[in-house]
């Protein structure tokens, strides 16, 4: 199969980096994770658009255009005969250069690649469990940066527990999870973490919130604190893998009945429906 490196497709056992780079060394980089179904982009707008905020944010500068990266990221689906469901990972690093803190001057580094990915039928429908940890994470997790140990180290307890995702909350307030944006409903309404640099915005969160609009379910973006996520009527979490994704146990205590509640199948449907895919809710 064939990478996108730089400007430029290669055959993917033919990409490798020198030991002295910069993601390698200092996790010095941005990267993003797009949604294919049905071999078409979902929402690839808004995560070029992100990947590009991100650089930014941490002074990368990506050598090519947003319109140029449009056009290579349509090529790779085409090179690679991507008809199915799948997901693309762009990673971009501040370059190859002699280990240094400060900012070498050199290009930086590119690539983005396809992998197969089945949609999560099974839990999509069923709901999955979640464990609570604390947010150890720093002040910036607006920007999507290759620095995740937090995360890593969060998602493998969460593993160890049986359990789908790591909820993280700094002191009282519940931010987002290792790898997901997440959700409660209450009476109706559905209340999450307001867009600060203390969470990711979401490519799906923001859709989300359009597609909570459209349908009129009320939406409230104010944080809530653990022991409202305990009390929820449901609770359920979104990204770019795990779309609409019903949390039915937190720390082995039931949420609701046990069960996808209406408003996060309503919003499953709404998503299904926008990205149009088979609806599992
Ligand atoms: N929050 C974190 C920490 C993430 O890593 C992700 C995606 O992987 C998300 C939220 C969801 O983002 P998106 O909806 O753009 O996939």
């Amino acid at each position: 199969s064939y990478v996108l490196s730089q400007q430029e497709f290669v055959d993917r056992h033919s990409l490798t980096y020198p030991f002295e780079e910069r993601g390698l060394q200092f996790g010095d980089g941005v990267y993003e994770v797009i949604r294919v179904y049905n071999g078409d982009y979902y929402l690839k707008k808004e995560h070029v658009d992100r990947l590009f905020r991100s650089a930014e944010a941490v002074k990368i500068k990506l050598p090519f255009t947003k319109e140029e990266l449009d056009a290579n990221l349509r090529q790779l689906l085409s090179q690679n005969n991507v008809t199915d469901d799948a997901k693309v990972y762009l990673q971009a690093t501040r370059g190859s250069a002699t280990r240094d803190h400060a900012f070498p001057t050199v290009e930086a580094n590119f690539y983005a690649y396809v992998e197969d990915l089945p949609r999560p039928e099974d839990k999509l429908r069923n709901g999955v469990s979640a464990i609570l940890r604390p947010d150890e994470r720093w002040q910036n997790c607006y920007i999507k940066s290759l620095n995740l140990l937090p995360n890593v180290l969060a998602k493998q307890e969460a593993k160890e527990h049986g359990a789908y995702e790591a909820i993280l909350h700094r002191d009282e307030k519940v931010t987002e999870c290792s790898s997901s944006n997440i959700y409660i409903v209450k009476k109706g309404t559905v209340y999450t973490h307001p867009e600060t640099n203390q969470i990711l915005h979401g490519c799906v969160r923001g859709r989300i919130k359009q597609l909570a609009c459209q349908d009129n379910i009320p939406f409230v973006e104010a944080a809530f604190s653990v022991a409202q996520l305990m009390d929820a009527d449901e609770v359920f979490v979104t990204s770019s893998t795990s779309e609409v994704m019903p949390i039915v146990h937190i720390e082995d205590q039931r949420i609701g009945d046990g069960k996808p509640g209406p408003i996060t199948c309503k919003l499953q449907h709404a998503y299904a429906a926008d990205a149009k895919i088979a609806d599992y809710s």
